[in-house]
């Protein structure tokens, strides 16, 4: 006779009480706020005056670095940290695992006497040289050339990890090959933010603006799940892939509406809070949290900065979230899509551009029909996206984002513009000639004298549109949760510099030619917004009817990963990211060979881990579960007592198990051949094979279930994991 396997049902219960160091007490966020942080001012306190102005240089106006200054820098840098407790620094980076990497050295150096002394030069500061033969090249080394060079990020802030037993000083750095080719995601958006920079500043000149630097600015809101962590050991599934391969919909999942901005959960706001803490620590600015629409969602938000700082701190708020999470023995899930039948996780990219004095770009003001610079910004944008959408497609398309665009809470697959009523009213006038007027606001009677009229936007919210227009910014919403924004905003900010150059192109020909400037530019500007009118889509994106429109105006629709990747080195692209400078076509190849690999070998894992769980778990529950049945039946037999209502049970049983059995064979077959030589051939095998296997087996696995007995389960189900207790 088997015996039932153990439940976790009591385990989360066990810990309501919360372990986190704060105790309740609260923080003074003004003080703490950057500490952990070597910021600007700091910097420019600790250093001679005519270092700090030298360095200036290059960090505002990319000046080239010199040996004195990074000497300098770097003694600044070692006292600082020393100061507070760091014994090592590492040059952390970004390799294009969308992770980041760090490699850690001391700065004890032995000296003559037998002791040591704390040592960090210029040139340790400025260039590190991990042996990088295990980072994906995508084909730019072979793997016998292993070097590659990381090299000191001046623009942004060097911060210090703390751990219990040390602190390590982490220095943001680019990571390159022996021959100078970017091997990370830092390089390409650097140069992406110069190309728009140049761009930028040249139609600023043209309206006569005198601006000194522009640069995107980002804020991006990350959703995430959390699980108790106990249950998480008990998922090979979510241990090896992230998402559960298995899982029935549990009786009540979002369809109460009630978790979505609810009170949030002692222990969750325990996390919450000192995740925060630690953030505010290390300068990075959260501002927002809330409960999101499933249960077990959170969400946090940060203040946008520049570009390259917000991927840089959006990278840390990822390691904060997890190592926090595990102080409070819960596991923070980023991947797209933990649960099937629930919503999935998104990181809402905002983005925009500025100047270095804050002016917004994205600003419409209270007349956006008469403000040529956002009018003339705002249209580049536009023409960007419509021109690019494969790219932008392609930006965003993993594994896990698949289970996500399309599926009906997330965007769709295919890229559109959503502007809202205001701007869509004076882009459509745009289109005929010059906008005459903008629609207003105006104010919101709520019924009843004792609530104040409150001012109502010019346009609502779409949470349909994968590209909106949200007030003063657009937000790239279809970016996935467990991403690096990086390549998302590298492309953003491409594609915009590209748009601005075509726009400026024209303006400038019609000038020599002797057109006055607003005429040339409502020309310019008319053009455009007639030309890219398709991709502005105001309407239901989740509805069916929208995928027929779509089609008819031309739009793509790229429905997987390896829909959208290959678009990747298209030569429009390939050409786009030459002419900015950010990316050489072996650089966009190597991208390519390495999204599509990680694509291959994600779902290569997923196929695996559902075949081996199937195998070893799933099954022998059903069989012991089979066995404990048909045993009584024999008893009950023997005794005279009815068996019909059993036999069926059993019979359900046994023929779901046939069903397992037959799937699970399929799943064997094509987890054995990998398709091909070629990543894009193995991912392609993925696709067409590997998946559809996959979800043959979940099919049947959760009906089973449903219907095995719940002590012989071997896995936590949805209703065990979901709701936190
Ligand atoms: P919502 O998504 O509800 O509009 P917020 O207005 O709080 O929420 O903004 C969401 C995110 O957009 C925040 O991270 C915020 O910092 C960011 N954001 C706001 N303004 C800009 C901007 N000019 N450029 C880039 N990001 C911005
Ligand atoms: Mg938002």
């Amino acid at each position: 006779m088997s015996t039932a396997i153990k439940r976790f049902d009591t385990i989360a219960a066990t810990k309501t009480v919360a372990n986190g160091s704060g105790n309740g007490r609260p923080f003074d966020i003004l003080k703490i706020f950057g500490e952990n942080t070597l910021h600007m001012n700091e910097l420019k306190d600790r250093l001679p005056k005519q270092i700090w102005k030298e360095l200036k240089k290059t960090i505002v106006d990319n000046a080239p670095l010199n040996s004195d200054v990074a000497d300098a820098v770097a003694v600044v840098m070692k006292n600082w940290a020393t100061e507070r407790g760091a014994t090592h620094y590492t040059h952390w980076f970004q390799p294009l695992t969308g992770f980041t990497a760090e490699k850690h050295d001391s700065f004890i150096t032995p000296n003559q006497g037998g002791g040591a002394i704390a040592q960090f030069s210029g040139k340790e500061l400025i260039q590190g040289e991990p042996d990088a033969s295990s980072f994906p090249s995508g084909g730019l080394r072979p793997t016998f050339e292993a070097r590659g060079y990381t090299a000191w990020d001046p623009t942004s802030p060097a911060f210090i990890m703390e751990n219990e037993n040390g602190s390590t000083l982490c220095i943001p750095t680019a990571f390159a090959s022996w021959m100078g080719e970017a091997l990370d995601f830092k390089t390409p958006l650097l140069r992406s933010v110069e190309a728009l920079n140049k761009q930028g500043l040249r139609a600023l000149k043209l309206f006569g603006i005198d601006a000194k630097r522009i640069t995107s600015t980002v804020g991006a809101e990350q959703e995430y799940f959390l699980i108790d962590k106990e249950f998480y050991y008990n998922r090979p599934d979510l241990m090896m892939s992230g998402r559960t391969l298995f899982g029935a919909i549990p009786p009540r999942g979002q369809e109460l509406d009630d978790h979505y901005f609810g009170s949030i959960n002692d222990r969750v706001l325990s996390f919450m809070l000192e995740a925060e803490k630690e953030l505010y620590r290390l300068g990075v600015p959260v501002k927002t949290r809330h409960n999101e629409v499933a249960p077990g969602q959170y969400e946090i938000a940060p203040i946008f900065e520049s570009c390259n700082v917000a991927a840089d701190h959006q990278q840390v708020v990822m390691i904060v979230l997890d190592s926090v999470a595990k102080k409070y023995d819960l596991i923070c899930l980023k991947h797209e899509k933990p649960f099937a039948g629930l919503n999935g996780s998104g990181k809402h990219t905002n983005w925009s551009i500025a100047t270095s004095d804050g002016m917004n770009l994205m600003d419409p003001g209270d007349d956006p029909h008469s403000n040529m610079i956002f009018l003339f910004f705002c249209t580049a944008v536009i023409n960007a996206v419509y021109g690019y959408q494969d790219l932008l497609r392609a930006a965003i398309a993993s594994a896990g984002n698949d289970h996500r665009l399309g599926a009906n809470e997330a965007p769709p697959a295919i890229i559109s513009i959503f502007l809202g009523d205001q701007l869509e009213d004076v882009f459509n006038q745009l289109q005929t000639g010059v906008a005459t007027s903008s629609k207003k606001g105006g104010l919101l009677g709520l019924g009843t004298p004792v609530l104040p009229h409150l001012p109502k936007h010019a346009g609502d919210r779409n949470r349909t549109s994968p590209f909106a227009f949200t007030g003063n910014k657009f937000e790239f919403r279809a970016v996935g949760s467990n991403q690096t924004i990086s390549f998302p905003v590298t492309c953003l900010n491409t594609i915009v510099a590209e748009s601005i150059d075509e726009m400026c192109t024209e303006l400038e020909k019609s000038l020599e030619g002797g057109v006055e400037f607003e005429e040339a530019l409502g020309k310019v500007i008319t053009k455009m917004a007639k030309k890219s009118a398709p991709v502005v889509f105001n309407g239901d994106g989740y509805s069916d009817d929208w995928q027929v429109e779509a089609a008819k105006r031309g739009l793509l629709n790229l429905k997987t990963t390896m829909d959208a990747l290959p678009t990747l080195n298209s030569e429009k692209n390939v050409k786009l990211f030459e002419k900015h400078k950010v990316l050489s076509k072996k650089e966009v190849e190597s991208r390519l060979e390495i999204f599509t690999e990680q694509y291959f070998l994600r779902v290569n894992i997923e196929g695996e881990a559902t075949a081996s769980m199937a195998q070893t778990m799933i099954l022998p529950a059903t069989i012991r579960y089979l066995n404990e049945l048909t045993a009584y039946a024999e008893s009950a037999g023997a005794l005279n007592l009815k068996t019909k209502g059993t036999a069926k049970v059993v019979e359900k049983l046994s023929s779901n198990l046939e069903d397992l059995i037959e799937a699970l064979e399929k799943l064997h077959e094509v987890n054995e051949d990998l398709g091909g030589d070629t990543s894009h051939e193995k991912a392609i095998h993925m696709a067409k094979n590997v998946i559809p296997a996959m979800n043959a087996v979940r099919e049947v696995a959760d009906k089973l279930e449903k219907l095995v007995a719940d002590d012989y389960w071997p896995l936590p189900t949805y209703r065990d994991m979901l709701f936190v207790k």
